[in-house]
């Protein structure tokens, strides 16, 4: 098995020199860069497994690298995680909207950085609609959808907990059902507006709060597979 290869995009020399060190000791094969410059460079003809990408940084910042990432057909789909100082919190906002898929802020641990790059590569492949895919046909069924205590009849528009209906708004039916296909992965309050309630009608971020905390109590048990990520959106996770 060929190893797996990480690109961390990072200019402080110590952060740079930790994270590549217990990168490595857990089998990744590391490359780093200290400039986005450099980073696109190396990353014109190399095609990395993941992403570690620093917001501040000399010369193009990480907003700019990652958007030059997502717009390379190339390199587009690697999956990747930010990593931003404390007050940079609208920047991964910014970072997610542009398509980041996780986000890590500093000062962090080795242990959570672990936790990190691993969930997003093991969602990275397959993807989370394929995993979707298995996980029905595991029930032998096309129309439901299982995770843990939670059981989505998709034809019916019916969710159950722990087998019991539970009466969901249309509203929080599709906030539900987006942050399930993307789950593993922090969807900004814009991206869930956009995504479950569309542009066309007036919805404030307080909104989308009251949709969540109403659709959460409804869950009962299953509750806590939706966490909230503090000043940045909300996540699925299961
Ligand atoms: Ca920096």
């Amino acid at each position: 098995m060929t190893k797996e290869q990480i690109l961390v995009i990072e200019d402080e020399k110590d952060i740079l020199s930790m994270v590549r060190l217990r990168l490595e000791s857990r089998g990744f094969d590391v490359f780093t860069a200290e400039s986005g410059e450099l980073a696109l460079q190396w990353l014109a003809d190399h095609k990395p497994d993941l992403i570690l990408l620093d917001l501040m940084l000399p010369g193009m910042s990480g907003l700019e690298i990652l958007k030059q990432i997502r717009t390379n057909q190339n390199i587009a789909q690697i999956p990747i995680l930010i990593v931003s100082a404390l007050g940079e919190e609208s920047d991964v906002v910014v970072g997610l909207e542009r398509g980041a898929d996780d986000y890590l802020s500093k000062p962090f641990s080795m242990s959570i950085l672990m936790a990190r790059v691993n969930a997003l590569l093991r969602r990275s492949k397959p993807e989370p609609e394929k995993k979707l895919n298995n996980e029905k046909k595991k029930e032998d069924s096309d129309d439901f959808i299982i995770l843990g205590p939670l059981r989505i009849d998709i034809k019916r528009y019916h969710v159950f907990v722990e087998n019991k209906s539970v009466a969901l708004t249309s509203t929080e039916y599709r906030l539900l059902l987006t942050l399930i296909a993307s789950r593993g992965r922090v969807l900004t309050r814009n991206q869930l507006i956009d995504e479950a309630i569309g542009n066309d009608s007036i919805v404030t971020d307080r909104t989308i709060d009251v949709h969540l905390t109403s659709l959460r109590s409804k869950l009962g048990s299953a509750r806590n597979l939706i966490e909230t990520v503090r000043g940045v959106g909300y996540r699925f996770q299961l």
